[in-house]
């Protein structure tokens, strides 16, 4: 039996398709990830899982238990960090810890919070109330009342929006001890770089998969070589290159251009004596191997940017620069 399992997963409100029939299957110890741009349907479907909301139709289960019919067996055996998951700022760290190990009726959990405090490395901060903590602390906090009543499988939704990469990187190494335990992790997140790092990823945009596999399998799927050049004007240089003969495609992050040529025709070149001819200045240019963003950019079927790493969507490459 897996884990997590949806068939035809499906929300809707009113007329908007939120989540649009997902078919999906976890199994125990993965680290799992949903990936997408704003509003492509992650949170509405970490909520049905976690039985909070209940589908439009389609069913889903976790740990057996129908997320609709078994809510009550269900919520002693998951853990859900949501966006809007509210420590007490007028409560220490302690203090919190306790309180969420009496909502989820844990009558012994000293033990358990010194564990939690050592594992997320709070120790020192125990004393200090919530709301003076910085944000990666807090975000730490929050994920250790999570683990509290000891989930077998745990939810984040978008852990690291927002927290600074030092305490991303920490969140992340709690994250890998967590997977040694053998605890399940279903996350949700905008940045392609972190689902690099997960056993499987689920790309999604406007409620559906566009693809479900190992990081390494879905990049195993790009077809061209990818080149990513430095340049400026780079949205002229896009439009320069986009539709040139062997350029499959052309993508913009920011100031760089990643464009994915035809393998083995040695086009680059020509490539870039033609932007320069047009006035195009090269800051820089290299073959790269080929990123989660760029298949994800590719499976989207129009431009889209990453901003700082966040995976966002536009209709139009002009607004991109
Ligand atoms: P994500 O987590 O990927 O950003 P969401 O699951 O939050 O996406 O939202 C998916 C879509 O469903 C968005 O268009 C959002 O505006 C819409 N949506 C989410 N919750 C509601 C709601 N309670 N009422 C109406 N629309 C909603």
């Amino acid at each position: 039996m897996s884990v997590i399992e949806t068939t035809d997963l499906a929300k809707s409100y009113g007329k908007l398709t939120a989540v649009d029939g997902i078919s999906m299957k976890v199994e125990k110890g993965e680290l799992f990830c949903l990936v997408g741009p704003d509003g492509a349907g992650k949170s509405t479907i970490i909520r049905m899982l976690c039985g909070i909301i209940a589908p439009s139709s389609g069913t889903a289960t976790v740990l057996g238990n129908d997320t609709q019919k078994d809510k009550s067996e269900l919520v002693k055996k998951i853990g859900y960090l949501s966006q809007r998951f509210s420590l007490y700022g007028d409560l220490t760290v302690d203090e919190n810890i306790e309180f969420f190990a009496r909502i989820h009726h844990v009558r012994e959990f000293t033990a358990r919070r010194e564990e939690l405090l050592d594992f997320t490395r709070m120790k020192e901060a125990r004393s200090r109330l919530a709301d003076k903590l910085s944000g990666g602390m807090k975000q730490k906090l929050a994920l250790a009342c999570t683990l509290i009543h000891s989930p077998e499988v745990i939810f984040l939704d978008e852990p690291t929006t927002g927290v600074d990469p030092v305490s991303r990187r920490d969140f992340w190494k709690i994250l890998s001890n967590l997977l040694h335990e053998g605890i399940t992790i279903f996350m949700t997140t905008p940045y392609l770089d972190e689902a690099e790092r997960c056993t499987r990823v689920a790309m999604m945009n406007h409620g559906k998969l566009l693809d479900l596999d190992s990081p390494q399998n879905i990049r195993d799927k790009m077809r061209g070589e990818v080149y990513e050049i430095i340049c400026s004007p780079v949205r002229e240089a896009y439009l320069i290159v986009k539709g040139w003969n062997g350029v499959q495609e052309a993508q913009l992050y920011g100031d760089r251009l990643n464009l994915i040529v035809n393998p083995h025709e040695n086009i680059i070149e020509s490539v870039i004596d033609a932007l320069k001819n047009k006035g195009i200045t090269i800051s820089a240019w290299r073959k790269i191997p080929p990123r989660l963003e760029n298949v994800f950019v590719s499976m989207m079927g129009h431009q889209s940017v990453t901003v700082s790493g966040e995976l966002q969507e536009i209709s139009d490459a002009n607004k991109s620069t």
